[in-house]
């Protein structure tokens, strides 16, 4: 995007709130603007809206190892459609370190549709948030462009949803690009899926040889290791990770059947056609917003997922009679840039499960930073608590008018490699679009920094947010 200061258009478009970019935080922000009564026009440069829960994986950071719910509003009537039209499995724990809420991302691609159109949204596919103009650190118009031609809107208010924070940035907000010191982005994944799984070998084989899974002692469910395996092969569903430490999978890495990773990551996706979601191909440390070098990875993601299918059917009990059904609809980006704001989540905010007076939502997953190969930092919450998000992370510095959400909020690498997961970047977008909302219909106050918080909190919590 770029900063202009006379915008060229050739039609213009009427709204209280833009949100940029529709993935998961985007379309959560929408929805939350929508249905406090504000006129909300979604754009995303791509053709489908919903991001990566469309992909396949499984949704994190809304349920706690512990089984609490710790993200609702948005998200919990996304669900509740998605249930409606025979997509939701629920809440699955890896007996590991997480609990995350499984779904079937075809029927998910619906559920995103009619939840949008439920909430009162107007969506823009295939159109790019292109040029924007500011005054005095206000964003007072933004060029949207698409096949149609230039529309100009000028909105009281922007969500930046892009996970890149084009919109912030290009108003002058200050960022930083994964990990500034040494250049290193977390790896790019392109998601799959397989069917004709058969769960009850799969899980019979990680019974018999729990060594090459993640499973270990869980002292936040005070259950011993055995326990742990026990509990998993009883809830009967196909969720585990398959380590690179363990025999089979670093045998196949030695021989080169298989590329370096730290792990496979396996998830239901549907019962009915016994499919699970791979997450498992990787490549560091490319900066995603170079267009170039990001469609640069395609083939080799692809080759991966060849190799990786092969692996699962040849190697790995339960995938014998499976079959490769289908790839996510884009490579999956997990860092780029974040946005500096009033506040950086930091390592100490999620480990110390900190609390704080402006909080909009919580987080509670791990710190989770993929690298290149097998490197992978994992570092969990204590006790599988929970942190506060504050509000000031959502507020890029110098800007009046403009919100982030999603996984391009104010945070330092680490607080960033917890926060960007979908449970959280929902709570972020609903918090955004609840109060961008507040700030469209107060002709009196022009800056997000005025919006009382107390008032901001009561709202969230009456649309079912979870706050404590
Ligand atoms: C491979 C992988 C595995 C992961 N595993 C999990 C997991 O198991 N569970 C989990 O909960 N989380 C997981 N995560 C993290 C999580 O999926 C993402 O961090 C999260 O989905 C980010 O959502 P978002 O809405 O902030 O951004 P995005 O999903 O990146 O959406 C941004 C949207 O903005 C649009 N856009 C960008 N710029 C513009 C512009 N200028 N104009 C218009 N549109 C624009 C893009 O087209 C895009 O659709 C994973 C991430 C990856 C990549």
């Amino acid at each position: 995007m770029r900063r202009e200061a006379m915008l060229e258009f050739d039609h213009e478009i009427a709204c209280d709130i833009l949100v940029v970019g529709g993935g998961c935080a985007g379309i959560s922000a929408a929805a939350a603007a929508a249905q406090s009564g504000a006129k909300t026009l979604l754009v995303d440069a791509g053709a489908m809206l919903g991001g990566e829960l469309i992909s396949g994986m499984p949704l994190i950071g809304a349920v706690t190892m512990t089984n609490r719910w710790v993200v609702g509003g948005m998200l919990k009537q996304l669900l509740d459609i998605c249930q409606e039209f025979g997509g939701y499995i629920g809440p699955v724990s890896d007996f590991r370190t997480l609990n995350v809420v499984a779904f079937d991302s075809e029927i998910m691609k619906i559920a995103v549709a009619e939840f949008l159109h439920r909430s009162g949204v107007e969506i823009l596919l295939y159109t790019l948030a292109d040029r924007i103009e500011t005054r005095h650190g206000r964003v007072t118009g933004v060029v949207l462009r698409n096949k149609s031609g230039r529309s100009l809107v000028r909105p009281r208010a922007v969500i930046d949803c892009s996970g890149d924070g084009d919109v912030a940035i290009s108003a002058g907000a200050p960022y930083e690009s994964g990990d500034a010191a040494t250049g290193a982005f977390q790896a790019l994944t392109l998601m799959f899926r397989m069917v004709n799984v058969d769960a009850d070998a799969f899980l019979r084989f990680i019974a018999s040889q729990p060594d090459d899974f993640d499973l270990r002692h869980q002292p936040a469910l005070g259950m011993t290791r055995e326990q742990c395996i026990a509990a998993l092969v009883r809830q009967g569903l196909p969720k585990a990770a398959m380590m690179a430490t363990g025999l089979t999978l670093k045998r196949a890495i030695a021989s080169g059947e298989m590329f370096p990773v730290s792990a496979l990551a396996i998830a239901p996706v549907s019962r009915e056609r016994r499919e699970v979601s791979i997450n498992a191909t990787r490549i560091a440390n490319i900066d995603a917003t170079d267009t170039q070098r990001l469609s640069g990875t395609i083939r080799d993601l692809m080759l991966q997922v060849r190799s990786c299918s092969a692996f699962l059917k040849r190697s790995v009990p339960g995938f014998e009679n499976a079959h490769f059904s289908g790839l996510a609809p884009r490579v999956g980006i997990r860092e780029t840039k974040r946005v500096i704001g009033e506040h950086q989540l930091s390592r100490d905010d999620v480990l110390g499960s900190h609390r704080f007076d402006d909080v909009i939502g919580l987080g509670s997953h791990e710190l989770d930073v993929h690298g290149a190969g097998t490197d992978h930092l994992r570092e969990v919450i204590p006790g599988a608590g929970t942190y506060d998000v504050p509000f000031r992370c959502l507020i890029p510095k110098g800007l009046s008018n403009v919100l982030i959400a999603g996984r391009c909020i104010s945070s330092t690498r680490e607080g960033h490699s917890s926060a960007r997961v979908m449970g959280t970047c929902m709570a972020t977008g609903q918090a955004a679009g609840t109060a961008a909302a507040y700030l469209a219909g107060e002709a009196n106050i022009d800056d997000v920094r005025l919006i009382p918080i107390e008032e901001l909190q009561r709202r969230l919590a009456a649309a079912g947010a979870v706050l404590n």
